[in-house]
């Protein structure tokens, strides 16, 4: 990744799914900028930027188009291009991530999740593709949520599906300039995005008893997915949805043994 330099949007904390990836890239020598998302971040996602060398830290909320516009403009006049692009956010109202989908999903509800969990990638990658002057490759970040059943992720899963059908189309309109457009499928892990999410203590157990790795999903083969995907290792994959989840997406029927144990039963 050296000479590369990239936008690195959705860190909060040291936890978070953006931090181990950003890592990984600095670690290959990758030049990066981040995005906090107002004051109370700035404070923690500020040491962890300056930690590795950044020159760009600016806010961004992004469902603002004002704060969409500094945010870019920013990166466009510090460095005129990049090469990369990370997209880590999501949010949904925590009354909205837990019990019955049909009967909880507000309007509102359903809006905002969409809007900051699926619509602002497809800002955000057309905002950094005019910056890609040189090609690129952008990844974000998704969940199982979106094509099966998981209990209290509800308006979550929807928007995930839809972002995954973005990364599809967006895919399909930057190939031609070179830009390569993916996302990864993670597996449950531990950052404060998941915190929010109903019956999580159940499923963090009940994906280490079932998954093909009977583990749960390791930051670093996040990192090093999305290493693969920005880099020129991943040269010719895009539009694609990359399971990175100790192979729970491929399990159809768990062992009877390791039911048991998730469950806790004889
Ligand atoms: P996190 O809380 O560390 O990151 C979520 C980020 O979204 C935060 O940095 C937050 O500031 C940002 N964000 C939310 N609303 C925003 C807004 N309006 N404007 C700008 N930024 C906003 O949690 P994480 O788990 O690292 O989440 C990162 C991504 O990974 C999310 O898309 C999440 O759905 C996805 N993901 C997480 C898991 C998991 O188990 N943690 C699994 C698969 C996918």
């Amino acid at each position: 990744m050296k000479g590369k330099r990239g936008l690195v949007m959705g860190v909060a904390n040291k936890n978070s799914i953006a931090w181990a990836i950003a890592q990984q890239l600095h670690a290959q020598g990758a030049e990066l900028a981040f995005t906090f998302q107002g004051e109370a971040l700035e404070r923690r996602v500020r040491p962890l930027a300056e930690s590795v060398g950044s020159e760009i830290i600016v806010p961004c909320d992004v469902t603002d188009d004002a704060s969409m516009d500094a945010c870019f403009a920013a990166v466009k006049e510090k460095w005129g291009k990049i090469d990369f692009l990370v997209h880590s956010i999501a949010f949904a109202g925590k009354e909205q991530l837990e019990g019955s989908f049909v009967d909880n999903t507000t309007r509102d509800g359903f809006l905002s999740a969409m809007n900051i969990s699926a619509y602002s990638f497809v800002d955000a990658a057309r905002r950094a593709s005019q910056i890609m002057s040189e090609g690129g490759s952008m990844i974000t970040m998704t969940y199982l949520g979106s094509e099966r059943v998981i209990p209290n992720y509800n308006v979550m899963g929807v928007a995930k599906a839809a972002l995954e059908a973005s990364t599809r189309y967006i895919a399909a309109d930057l190939g031609p300039r070179g830009i390569r457009v993916n996302a990864i499928s993670a597996g449950p892990i531990k950052t404060l995005a998941a915190a929010g999410i109903g019956s999580g203590r159940h499923m963090f157990r009940f994906n280490k008893a079932t998954a093909a790795m009977q583990d749960n999903t390791d930051l670093e083969g996040v990192a090093g997915a999305a290493l693969y995907l920005l880099s020129s290792l991943g040269t010719s994959c895009t539009g694609e949805t990359h399971h990175v989840d100790g192979g729970f997406h491929a399990i159809g029927m768990p062992q009877e043994k390791a039911l048991k144990e998730s469950l806790g039963i004889e």
